[in-house]
């Protein structure tokens, strides 16, 4: 600041005084002038592009990282692109055949409808093009007082649907060990299918914290109508626990545990129809 005041005082001393000096004077001014704009507009310059540069870099470090461009290949986000495949979903017993006597007084055929219920709406809600077939949604059943024809019929209705899989809710009994606690799917022996989405079910049933045993059973030893006399759609009988355990007859008919049951198996379907029928 306190150079300025010189600097004034120079450029009187050196003011010119005849009109070719005056000339000159002023082309070196304008000349000045220009170059001092110049080095402004470098310097400007400069700083645009290191702003410019900074700019770029947190940009770049922001960034998400680029998706795999595998993952495209797996996933698919378009729900209408989903297999329009059937799934008919049969709550067991029901009507005349109220099933086991759970340990607290309640009928198997009530808990098996809710299980069947909420499997089928999660799956709906997984892939919109699914069908669900249920051989009965309330406690009125379509078929005669008559376990024979009871089952017929309900093999029947996946062969009338063309079903693409079957699977049937359980809640299962033991009188000699009331206190087992664990689940088990019966399925054909030679069913690949049912039995990988068994072990998913599994599987997604441990991550939701639902730790218990299960058995794969082959009905050539148990066997059962619904699942033998099917044709050679995938088929399984889903019991879902041991309902002559007090504290698991309980604990099956939770909301949250009937969801949370329910959700594991249809996710287990879910990715498999993905997977195997897209
Ligand atoms: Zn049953």
């Amino acid at each position: 600041m306190s150079n300025t005041p010189n600097k004034k005082v120079k450029r009187v001393t050196h003011k010119p005084t005849s009109r070719q000096q005056q000339i000159r004077y002023a082309k070196r001014k304008k000349s000045l002038r220009r170059r001092r704009i110049r080095n402004r507009l470098i310097v400007l310059g400069g700083f645009v592009l290191i702003l410019w540069a900074i700019i770029s870099l947190v940009v770049h470090l922001l960034a998400p990282a680029p998706m795999p461009t595998t993952k495209k290949t797996t996933t698919t986000t378009d729900k209408s692109k989903y297999p329009a495949v059937t799934v008919c979903v049969d709550p067991g017993h029901g009507g005349y055949d109220g099933g086991n006597i759970m340990a607290d007084g309640t009928s198997e055929k009530d808990v098996t409808l809710k299980y069947a219920k909420a499997f089928g709406k999660y799956l709906k809600e997984m892939n919109p093009n699914i069908k669900i077939v249920y051989t009965r949604t309330s406690d009125t059943v379509s078929w005669p007082e008559d376990e024979v024809e009871d089952l017929k019929e309900r093999v029947k209705i996946a062969d009338d649907a063309n079903a693409d899989y079957f699977i049937s809710f359980h809640v299962n009994s033991n009188e000699d060990d009331s206190s087992l606690n664990s689940y088990d799917f019966y399925v054909r022996g030679n069913d690949d299918a049912s039995i990988a989405i068994a072990k998913k079910i599994h599987q997604n049933l441990k991550k939701a914290g639902w730790n218990y045993d299960y058995l794969i059973q082959d009905v050539a030893t148990y066997p059962l109508y619904v699942i033998t006399e099917q044709k050679k759609r995938p088929s399984m009988l889903y019991e879902v626990g041991y309902g002559s355990n007090l504290a698991q007859a309980k604990a099956l008919q939770k909301k949250k545990n009937i969801n949370k049951i329910a959700k594991a198996a249809a996710k287990a379907y879910h990715d498999y129809i993905l997977k195997n029928n897209s």
